[in-house]
């Protein structure tokens, strides 16, 4: 069933009000109607099963049926720290990690990152919507403004950290998830096309990061992500 985001505020006792982006949706490019069936999620875990009552030009007032728990979030955290990749991979990662359940994205700008440009942040915001509708999560996971290496490290305060450093030969990342008891938060680091710098690595394990290697194989910018947040759910959540 098609399913939007609506802000707490738009929801009353009996009725939801969708406007704007959500209600193009709805009405321009669904082209639903009144009487069809819909979900409507606040945002905060929590699903309407709906009819749409009316629609006018501007908005869709819509008759809750019913209201349960969403069933697609997770019982913890997970941050995804990105160096901002080439192109349109980021695309790509925050689509993916969406879909895995990631609960925030932080981009930021290490010493090897190439594509060091911002103003991509509304977009990103779009495509991690989309991904949360498609996959029927029960929050939107929010993508924040990039930052420098150095304030993001600062900025992490996760029970369990976690940095894939692609020259970390003995750590694995499976010993690291079994070692730990199971995190209410967890934090991921991952790097550019061109890798850490050996300095970035000994900055996060002063800040408790855990270097972990992913392997011997050499995974892309785009694919590390997806890798980690991908044996994070298997092992604290499948
Ligand atoms: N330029 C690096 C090289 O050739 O060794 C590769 C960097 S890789 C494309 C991008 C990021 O993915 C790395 O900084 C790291 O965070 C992660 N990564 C990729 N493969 C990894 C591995 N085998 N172990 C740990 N981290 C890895």
């Amino acid at each position: 069933m098609a399913r939007f985001f609506v802000a707490k505020e738009n929801i009353g006792s009996t009725t939801i009000t969708v406007t704007g982006d959500e209600f193009i949706h709805i009405s321009r490019v669904l082209r639903m109607k009144a009487g069809d069936a819909l979900t409507i999620c606040d945002g905060e875990k929590s699903d309407y099963e709906c009819t749409i009552s009316s629609i006018s030009k501007t908005e869709a007032v819509c008759s809750i049926v019913s209201c349960s728990p969403n069933l697609c979030e997770q019982d913890f955290s997970v941050t995804l720290f990105q160096s901002v990749p080439k192109g349109e991979k980021m695309d790509f990662v925050i689509q993916k990690s969406v879909e895995l359940g990631i609960t925030e994205i932080r981009p930021f700008f290490s010493a090897r990152t190439v594509a060091k440009s911002h103003g991509k942040t509304a977009r990103w915001n779009k495509i991690a919507l989309e991904a949360a509708k498609q996959c029927g999560r029960g929050i939107v996971p929010v993508v924040y403004e990039p930052v420098e290496f150095s304030e993001a490290l600062a900025k992490t305060s996760a029970d369990l950290k976690i940095f894939a450093y692609e020259e970390e030969k003995e750590i694995s990342l499976k010993s690291v998830l079994r070692g730990a008891q199971k995190p209410q938060s967890i934090a991921v680091f991952v790097g550019p096309e061109g890798g850490f710098e050996r300095t970035e690595a000994d900055a996060a394990k002063n800040c408790g990061f855990k270097t972990v290697t992913l392997g011997n194989r050499i995974l892309r910018a785009e694919t590390a992500p997806i890798t980690l947040i991908s044996n994070i759910m298997y092992e604290y959540l499948l």
